[in-house]
């Protein structure tokens, strides 16, 4: 395979694995050996990668990784030409939608998704092609109640507030572990520099967390928290803060009032026994928060998924809001990206969207055009009017990434039809008649369409592909471009139509053009004008390293997109919502955990969810599929660490080592996700041998935010035996 690059002079890009963004520098060495590293010039990363930028490679010359369409067979998996897939694909989605309705056609998106300007740019129109609203996507098992909290205080979806933290005085971190993600839903490449920076400027960090991750490691302090109990100490927070009159509220807030009531029954004394925090601690941390010259709360995957994901982050945006720290440096602050979803006009990036309809089995409610994925099984599995007969799928592999994967994976064998934008045969894709498999990110360009509106400090940068594609390859966005023009034309004349369609997009509308416009409208943007000044696409791509534009700035109450420009400071709907906590913590004692042990997830340096396990460097050493439980629970159940365990739940049972460790608050165990590579018909040589086993055999989709449909994956009741 061709390098674009000239010999000795290295690339420099952006990794694309995470939400980190970090820059790097690559050489190509012999024997296709890429050196990589920290691209020391790149103005937010400074140099700083994780031992996941050098996996890029093993990616790219990945043998198991799929270069030209596939169709499943009796006899195995067959190679196909484009034109033959394309056809047999939309062939079958037509026959599927003209016998059953357009409800019987589902998609799901996977994760690698948002880190792809060009599908991010494709995907809509195909998926509005299909006219279906059977949509899913990885938002639902992750950070959907961030959404939701922006869309109802804020007025867009998109409008999503990230803790200044190269400025802050007082870190609050809750249900997170920073060190290692370098910042989920706040993208902050080198964390660890940035925490240490806190206390280095005698700042403090506070970790609560049922588990002392590594975060704990350099944070000033760690408190463990019982696991789905962070919404009463986020009331308690508050109770205190109004209590103690230590608010300082902007003009353009509405309806404290109603805040400082719904509180005040959630005294620390009330939830101390249940969060297994102790009241003093509670009081004393809401007035160092209050108090602090600034300070910002974040919380994330503890949080964000679990019963009242959903009331958590409303009330983290509550609490930063009544304290003064929002919109302020050092406090929670508003990104603005070259590209701005946040400023487009609502046909391009729509505001959000809460409850237009709900899916049919369980009637859970869309948000922003999707259904929750915790319902995807039993749509297909439940027969009737608008039951899913066919599924696509974009980057995707929900067998391993949703609840209860088990009842999904029979789910998609029932399906009558499958197709798999997908360069891998994974756990989900092995399902599908037909796999199209689009160029890895070397070969194509990088943007960070949606990342940049949750760093820490505004910056922009365009990656050029380091590689030529093979001929016969495709980029998603030609896939989803070419699918869109199919679903849409029948017959001779649609051909035709079709020929005049992809040569237009193209010419005129492919991914590179939509970039410049937006760049070009944007904040920093130079307009239509052929000036030096402003931003363009081509005067990113002179600037190899990117474009710092400053750290964030105030932008408050102008970037509301309210339509009284306020901020509403108690939706009904999350208000509403409070009930349910009342109902589950203060009116009956179903808070115990009836002798069961519950288990949390856990994020590991080395791994990107299930989609990194097939490079031999990533998944070398001791096992690091194992269950960490605390060493009282050991004792109880008499186990040693390295010891096979039987874990099981209400819905499935997984066998793997246990790993006795004191960083488990008792009562607590964790897994970490992505693993349970063990399934037969996946072609993925290393993650195979290395299989470990699935958190989501055991996570439960019938376990949600009642709200808003988000997988409670948090605090899922297990027993543990030896195995
Ligand atoms: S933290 Fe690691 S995986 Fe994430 S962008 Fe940076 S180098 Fe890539």
């Amino acid at each position: 395979m061709a390098s674009l690059m000239e010999t000795n002079s290295p690339h420099y890009r952006t990794c694309n694995l995470c939400e980190a963004i970090c820059g790097i520098e690559i050489e190509v060495g012999p024997f296709q050996r890429l050196n990589i590293r920290g691209d020391k010039d790149d103005p937010f990363s400074r140099g700083y990668i994780c031992p996941k930028a050098v996996a890029l490679q093993d990616i790219h010359y990945d043998k198991d990784r799929l270069k030209h369409p596939v169709r499943r067979t009796a006899r195995g998996w067959q190679r196909i030409g484009w034109d033959e897939a394309f056809t047999e694909v939309t062939q079958n989605l037509k026959r599927i939608r003209a016998q059953y309705g357009c409800n019987s056609l589902a998609t799901y998106l996977g994760n690698p998704t948002v880190h792809n300007y060009e599908a991010l740019l494709f995907a809509p129109g195909f998926i509005r092609s299909l006219h279906t609203r059977n949509r899913f996507s990885a938002t639902s098992v992750d950070q959907l109640a961030h959404h939701l909290a922006a869309f109802l205080m804020f007025g867009h979806q998109l409008l999503l507030p990230v803790p200044d933290v190269d400025r802050t005085e007082f870190f609050l971190i809750l249900g997170a572990n920073p060190a290692v993600s370098n910042g989920s839903m706040m993208t902050a490449p080198g964390m660890a520099r940035r925490l240490k920076g806190i206390r280095e400027r005698s700042g403090k960090v506070v970790l609560i967390d049922p588990r002392q991750n590594e975060t704990a490691r350099l944070a000033s302090e760690h408190l463990f928290i019982r696991p789905g109990t962070d919404v009463l100490l986020l009331l308690a927070l508050l109770h205190v803060v109004f209590e103690e009159r230590l608010t300082r509220v902007n003009s353009f807030t509405k309806n404290v009032g109603i805040v400082a009531d719904l509180v005040a029954q959630f005294s620390p004394e009330k939830v101390a026994p249940i969060t297994r925090i102790d009241a003093d601690r509670i009081r004393g941390l809401a007035r160092e928060f209050a108090g602090a010259k600034s300070a910002v709360c974040y919380g994330r995957i503890g949080l964000s998924t679990q019963e009242f994901g959903g009331v958590c982050q409303w009330l983290i945006n509550v609490l930063n809001i009544v304290t003064g720290n929002l919109d302020r440096p050092g406090g929670a602050m508003f990104p603005l990206p070259a590209f701005d979803p946040v400023s487009a006009p609502e046909s391009v990036a729509p505001r959000g969207s809460f409850a237009r309809w709900h899916s049919r089995v369980r009637k859970l409610p869309e948000f922003s055009g999707e259904l929750p994925v915790a319902v995807l099984a039993e749509e297909i599995l439940t027969e009737g009017e608008g039951q899913i007969k066919a599924l696509v799928t974009l980057a995707g592999n929900p067998v391993l990434s949703t609840p209860n994967g088990r009842v999904l994976d029979r789910a998609l064998a029932n399906l009558d039809f499958m197709v798999s934008i997908d360069f891998y045969i994974n756990e989900t894709t092995r399902h599908a008649h037909i796999i199209l498999p689009p160029t890895n990110s070397l070969e194509r360009g990088h943007y960070d369409l949606a990342l940049h509106l949750l760093a820490v400090r505004n910056t922009t940068k365009y990656s050029q592909p380091l590689f030529k594609p093979d001929d016969d390859t495709r980029h998603d966005w030609e896939i989803l471009a070419e699918l869109q023009t199919r679903m849409s034309t029948n017959g001779a004349f649609g051909s035709l139509l079709r020929g005049v369609r992809n040569k237009f997009t193209k010419q005129f509308f492919g991914p590179d053009r939509i970039l410049d416009l937006g760049l070009r409208f944007g904040p920093y943007g130079a307009g239509l004008k052929p000036s030096t000044k402003g931003l363009t696409l081509r005067k990113l791509k002179q600037a190899p390293h990117g474009i710092d534009l400053g750290p964030l700035t105030s932008c408050l109450p102008a970037r509301l997109r309210t339509a009284d420009k306020c901020i509403q400071l108690a939706p009904e709907i999350l208000v509403k919502d409070l009930e349910r906590v009342k109902l589950k913590f203060l009116e009956t004692t179903a808070a115990d955990s009836n002798g069961h042990l519950l288990l949390i997830g856990r994020r590991q340096l080395r791994s990107n969810n299930s989609w990194l396990h097939n490079s031999e460097r990533m998944v070398k050493g001791a096992t690091r599929c194992t269950i960490l439980m605390n060493p009282d629970d050991a004792a109880d159940r008499d186990l040693l660490s390295g010891q096979d365990v039987l874990v099981r739940s209400r819905v499935g049972e997984i066998v793997l080592p246990v790993e006795v460790s004191e960083e488990m608050m008792p009562g607590v165990v964790s897994i970490p996700h992505g693993w349970g590579h063990d399934r037969s018909g996946s072609r993925l040589e290393v993650a195979q041998q290395h299989a470990g086993a699935s958190i989501n055999d055991l996570t439960d989709n019938h376990a949600i935010d009642a709200l808003c449909g988000t997988a409670a994956f948090n605090g899922t009741p297990v027993t543990v035996i030896r195995a």
